[in-house]
């Protein structure tokens, strides 16, 4: 045999290293061309859906080496009931390959929609002092719990012996825990009278040397009485403890009445005691309950205070001093929620955000009064049968005149889920002096919120028409304040008091990014910035 040449055996190492590779090519690749089957849901594997709705199946998606196999899938969703709150279970089951493969999607039906309640009678009652408050009730639908009419609570606080201003509140909630709210406002009023205004509410039995109404003005008060036993003129006499006496002349009206204004901005510091005169010189009386009395104002660059002992007036004049940068009232508290949801009541989130605001402006070296502490009307408001609104514009207007700024802290609540976004109540005869912050915190709020709502505003409401006046400019209006925590600081204690409406806890996407995603926080940072601006201190962010 001929020798084989080097080159010949070169030659066939490589012809059989080329079969070989090709060899492996071949198994690698069988192997890794096996089926590729792809089997999924189309959409969540868990549902939730609004009962009475209609159920909408998604299906599953079925690939075999990308071709379609899905018409192979059993689906069975037959026992959702979509008019039963459950939990159910669809199954989706692919033979293949002798082989069963099962995919389950759950499927929630719930009911997150609010009962509708609806006030026998009006939303507004007056009922005499003395007689009987006759309570109508309400009546309450759910588009799914048939008993909800058994689950109406009613809070019911009217004292018709006091004469005041009452909320009776209606709440109901379903099954599933969604909650309705609605109020109606009783107004309690003296006998002799039909005027429902409080401030107009004139006490019965008159006496000779009675002054019946006070009213801070801007350099003293304004005097309203009634003299019996007189000689056809009327004055009110100031007498300091030396007997030294000031004599105000006033305004005769019919045969008893008078009034007029005393001037006190020129009197010295010191405790007077107040006198009726016509034909007798009398210690003056004021009958009215203490939440309708004058307490204390800023008058100029006075404290004027007024005493009421066995209801002879006294008054003491000091120098002005204030003792709180800010006055914060956190809405609502003990018996009153405010505003509910089916996670919050309306008295907690307002007490969360106003200690937040509290200790932030204390960071700033402010000096700060809270109304309340905890959910209760807490110490500060003390211990009292008021109605809650006279209770709170007491202690608004009690803490408010010797405080540079007031608030209060409120959140909205509607029938109408829909309505979302931030509102800001300032008292109607406000200038732009007091309101520039206000201005600042609107123009910051607007930026932040995600919503352009109608109800993102600023304005003021008309107390005898109720209707709503915009503040977005500079108007200053003459009528008397709607709400009771504006009006009543301003007309007994020269405040002007503020309302922070931040969100509607009725609307939950409005809650859900105000308060569980936190973006209150950055509201509050604003009400903050603007008024440690007004008080002439250098914004800190919080750390
Ligand atoms: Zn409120």
């Amino acid at each position: 045999m001929k020798k084989l040449s080097k080159k010949t055996i070169i030659v066939v190492i490589a012809i059989i290293s080329i079969i070989v590779i090709s060899l492996i090519g071949t198994v690698l690749y069988l192997s890794l061309s096996k089926d590729v089957l792809v089997f999924k849901l189309n959409g969540n594997d868990k549902m939730t859906l609004e009962v009475y709705s209609e159920y909408e199946e998604l299906g599953v998606t079925a690939t075999l080496n990308d071709e379609d196999i899905s018409s192979e899938v059993t689906i069975d969703n037959s026992n959702i009931d979509i008019n039963k709150l459950g939990t159910y279970q669809v199954t989706y089951i692919l033979k293949h390959d002798e082989e069963e493969i099962k995919l389950t999607r759950e499927v929630e039906v719930v009911d997150s929609t609010s009962p509708t309640i609806t006030l026998n009678g009006a939303s507004e009652v007056t009922v005499k002092k003395g007689t009987t408050y006759q309570e109508l009730g309400c009546s309450a639908v759910d588009n799914y719990d048939e008993k909800v009419k058994d689950k109406i609570q009613i809070i019911n606080n009217v004292n018709t012996s006091l004469p005041g201003l009452y909320e009776v509140k209606y709440v109901v909630s379903d099954e599933s825990g969604n909650t309705a709210t609605l109020v109606r406002t009783v107004v309690v009023v003296e006998n002799n009278t039909q005027n429902t205004n409080i401030k107009d509410i004139v006490l019965d039995s008159m006496e000779s040397n009675e002054i019946k109404s006070m009213k801070f003005t801007n350099d003293g008060i304004y005097v309203d009485g009634y003299i019996k036993d007189n000689n056809g003129t009327f004055k009110v006499i100031l007498c300091d403890d030396k007997e030294k006496c000031t004599i105000y002349g006033m305004t005769k009206m019919g045969d008893y009445n008078f009034f007029g204004n005393i001037k006190l901005t020129g009197l010295n510091n010191g405790s007077y005691t107040v006198y009726v005169e016509s034909n007798n010189k009398e210690k003056a009386i004021n009958k009215q309950e203490m939440q309708h009395r004058i307490v204390r104002a800023k008058v100029g660059d006075k404290l004027v205070s007024f005493s009421y002992d066995n209801n002879n007036i006294k008054l003491k004049i000091e120098d002005f001093a204030y003792q709180y940068d800010i006055v914060i009232d956190p809405g609502h508290g003990g018996s009153d929620p405010g505003a509910l949801n089916q996670y919050i009541d309306e008295k907690n989130i307002n007490l969360i955000q106003s200690k937040y605001e509290k200790q932030r402006y204390e960071e700033h070296g402010l000096k700060v009064l809270l109304l309340r502490e905890d959910l209760t009307y807490g110490t500060v408001m003390g211990d009292s049968s008021w109605p809650a609104v006279r209770r709170k514009a007491y202690a608004i207007g009690y803490y408010g005149a010797v405080s540079r700024f007031s608030y209060s802290n409120h959140h909205n609540s509607s029938d109408d889920k829909s309505l979302m976004g931030w509102e800001i109540i300032v008292p109607a005869n406000s200038d732009i002096s007091y309101l520039s912050h206000i201005y600042q915190i609107r123009d910051a709020w607007s930026n932040l919120y995600p919503t352009t709502e109608n109800h993102v505003r600023l304005y003021t409401r008309n107390y005898n028409t109720s209707v709503i006046f915009t503040k977005e400019n500079e108007e200053k209006y003459s009528f008397t304040d709607y709400y009771a925590v504006i009006r009543l600081p301003q007309e007994l204690y020269n405040v002007n008091h503020v309302l922070f409406e931040g969100a509607y806890l009725s609307n939950l996407s409005d809650y859900d990014w105000y308060y569980n995603k936190d973006n209150w926080k950055k509201l509050s940072e604003e009400k903050i910035k603007a008024y440690v601006t007004a008080l002439g201190i250098d914004y800190k962010e919080p750390e």
